[in-house]
């Protein structure tokens, strides 16, 4: 695989971390041991957002290795990726959606990142031959889309993009083709500076296959003004952008943070999508996730401040069984609805289970 990335834009390591922060030595330490086990990537851009005097910025937490991640509860797959995978970078989970982990990369990593487990690493999980995932979709006609991920498949170079839709696109059952990326957030000068790929981008979706992008914008403070332009020639190219907001604690756990991000979305053109529920995942389960009955309640709070637009997006949790809608509360039991379903014998069902002030996931819940 070919990439775009500039080294120079990046810092990795805890020692360029030190120019930013000040560390205490038993601090720095912790932080070293977290790097070892899941690298750190920033990008210098996102690095000019962060308000380093506060050390609760919200947008530092995201980014920046913390010692809280030295908490080992929870699961490094918690969505059954392993389960869905057949073949080497290709998971079929829904009968309508293939999903290939095109590179291990990404812009900046997200400590909070589900796939923590293959980020920055060296991974069995990436796909090392496309055309054998593009043999799996060609068999298998009840796909209608593909979602391209990763880490971060804008990472990769633009000609590695151009043979991944060209080998697409001709697959008569495929009514589109997602990418899912960060890049218009922690780099967005991959998109601004690139005219190949916007003209890539143009010629697909007005001449062969529509193209959506599927955006992880989590706080209002991402929206820049760069991300706004690169957002603009996306859209200029006739991609459409959904968005994927994760719930994270002390980022955007409150009703007018999270109100406020959904408003600047539609405003800028991006569709929220989903809000998910961060997964209980080993070193990011203690650090960022909300017990349900916390948030939920957020949720709504958020809601009550927007309109019928910027309220599209589902509360979801990406489980093993599916996607599960977080319904709402009544009495003591909160109330869900399979959206997605692997088993399809699931699909739309609703279902209730008491509620525990403690729970952050389905599985802590009883019937
Ligand atoms: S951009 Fe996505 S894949 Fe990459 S670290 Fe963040 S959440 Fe994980």
């Amino acid at each position: 695989m070919t990439y775009w990335k500039r080294e120079k834009d990046f810092i990795k390591s805890v020692g360029e971390l030190k120019q930013y922060i000040s560390l205490e030595p038993k601090e720095e330490i912790q932080l070293r041991k977290v790097v070892l086990r899941h690298p750190m990537c920033i990008s210098k851009f996102y690095l000019s957002l962060i308000d380093f005097s506060d050390s609760d910025d919200p947008l530092r937490k995201m980014v920046v290795p913390s010692s809280r991640e030295l908490d080992i509860s929870g699961s490094y797959d918690t969505s059954g990726e392993l389960y869905n995978t057949k073949l080497s970078g290709l998971q079929h989970k829904y009968s309508k959606t293939a999903l290939v982990l095109s590179t291990n990369r990404c812009a900046s990593y997200c400590r909070f990142c589900f796939r923590k487990r293959l980020v920055g690493l060296d991974s069995e999980e990436i796909i090392k031959n496309f055309s054998h995932a593009v043999n799996y979709i060609q068999a298998h006609e009840e796909i209608n889309n593909v979602l391209i991920s990763g880490g971060d498949p804008l990472m990769l170079s633009t000609r590695v993009v151009t043979r991944f839709l060209e080998l697409l696109a001709p697959i008569p059952h495929l009514d589109f083709i997602r990418f899912g990326t960060k890049v218009p957030v922690y780099y967005p000068k991959r998109i601004i500076q690139d005219d190949a790929l916007i003209s890539l981008l143009d010629t697909y979706n007005h001449e062969r296959k529509q193209i959506y992008f599927v955006t992880q914008i989590d706080h209002p403070r991402e929206i820049t003004d760069e991300l706004k332009e690169a957002v603009k020639l996306l859209i200029g190219a006739g991609v459409v952008i959904n968005n994927q907001t994760v719930f994270l604690r002390r980022v955007n756990d409150n009703p007018d943070v999270l109100a406020e991000l959904m408003r600047n979305l539609v405003s800028i053109g991006i569709n929220p999508y989903y809000l998910f529920q961060c997964r209980p995942v080993k070193r990011v389960k203690k650090h960022f996730q909300i017990p349900l009955s916390v948030g939920y309640p957020i949720v709504e709070k958020a809601k009550a401040q927007l309109d019928g637009h910027s309220k599209r997006f589902r509360f979801v949790m990406s489980h093993k069984k599916g996607k599960i809608e977080i319904i709402g509360i009544k009495g003591d039991e909160m109330i869900f609805k399979f959206h997605q379903a692997k088993d399809e014998r699931n699909a739309g069902r609703i279902f209730s289970r008491k509620l525990n002030s403690a729970a952050t996931w389905l599985d802590d819940l009883n019937n």
